[in-house]
């Protein structure tokens, strides 16, 4: 399975794009999550990914670094049907939060008419509901209420890969447990424990790299990928060398457009 990083960002990071990516597996692409805005386009032409080719999607919750960019996808999938370019149904998984939205965020931009067109027949919007399993791209995922104090917000497992995303909040020590030896932990981390002075407000809400890097650990987690950061400059190697001190598996600190190819689990092992 191929990863796409689309963007590795928090809503406010400067010069990288807010955290997203897609998921390719066989003939099949699922865009996780689209960010903030009209960038989300040139990301998926700077991985060759032809925005035609993309069956489906998932969103973890409806903050505007993670929503908005649908916007721009919504907004050339149906441009694409019109065109006739695009034959390929689109479906949208995601909690009934991100459903709403994502309906009244589309009738909005397109209007009732192409709105009533395009959608249930081309475009689908499937609410998944906690700890619901589903085959999606022939893999099965188990999607999970990542307990966001301020919102519903989800993640997924894909039991295929043991990959594991736990959206961009840190992951509940309730999960510890679940997760146990996954293969890979997708994290989020704001900034280096060495840059956090002055972000006591941020780190409410989010943890340093250090402290990623310690529920990696404790998860037993084989890679551990962390994104949804700072911008900051040497970040990959910064965060790699802290991430080491309490980490004992695979470090991945992706930069924007990087391609991640995910391995598969194999029980034999
Ligand atoms: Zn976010």
């Amino acid at each position: 399975m191929n990863l796409f990083v689309l963007g590795t960002g928090h809503a406010f990071a400067e010069d990288i794009y807010n955290t997203c990516f897609c998921l390719q597996n066989g003939n099949d692409f699922m865009l996780v999550d689209a960010g903030g805005g009209r960038e989300i386009l040139k990301q998926l032409d700077l991985s060759l990914i032809d925005l035609n080719m993309i069956n489906y999607a998932f969103i973890s919750h409806t903050h505007t670094d993670h929503l908005l960019g649908f916007a721009w996808v919504i907004r050339k999938i149906v441009q694409s049907y019109i065109s006739k370019e695009r034959t390929l149904s689109f479906t949208i998984y995601g909690n009934a939060e991100c459903i709403n939205a994502i309906h009244h965020l589309s009738l909005s931009i397109l209007g009732e008419k192409i709105f009533n067109t395009y959608f249930e027949k081309f475009i689908k919007l499937e609410e998944v509901k906690a700890d619901e399993r589903k085959n999606i791209m022939n893999l099965n995922f188990n999607f999970f209420d990542v307990l966001d104090p301020d919102l519903t917000q989800f993640g997924f497992e894909i039991e295929e890969y043991k990959f594991v995303f736990a959206g961009d909040i840190p992951l509940n020590k309730c999960y510890y447990d679940r997760f146990k030896n996954c293969r890979y932990i997708c994290l989020e981390a704001f900034c280096a424990e060495s840059d956090k002075e002055g972000k006591e407000a941020q780190l409410k809400k989010h943890k340093t790299v250090h402290e990623a890097s310690v529920a990696a650990n404790k998860l037993n987690a084989e890679n551990v990928i962390i994104w949804h950061t700072e911008n900051c400059e040497f970040r990959k190697v910064k965060y790699s060398l802290e991430a080491k001190k309490s980490y004992k598996g695979n470090i991945i600190i992706p930069d924007d457009l990087e391609l991640i190819y995910i391995e598969k689990f194999d029980e034999n092992e």
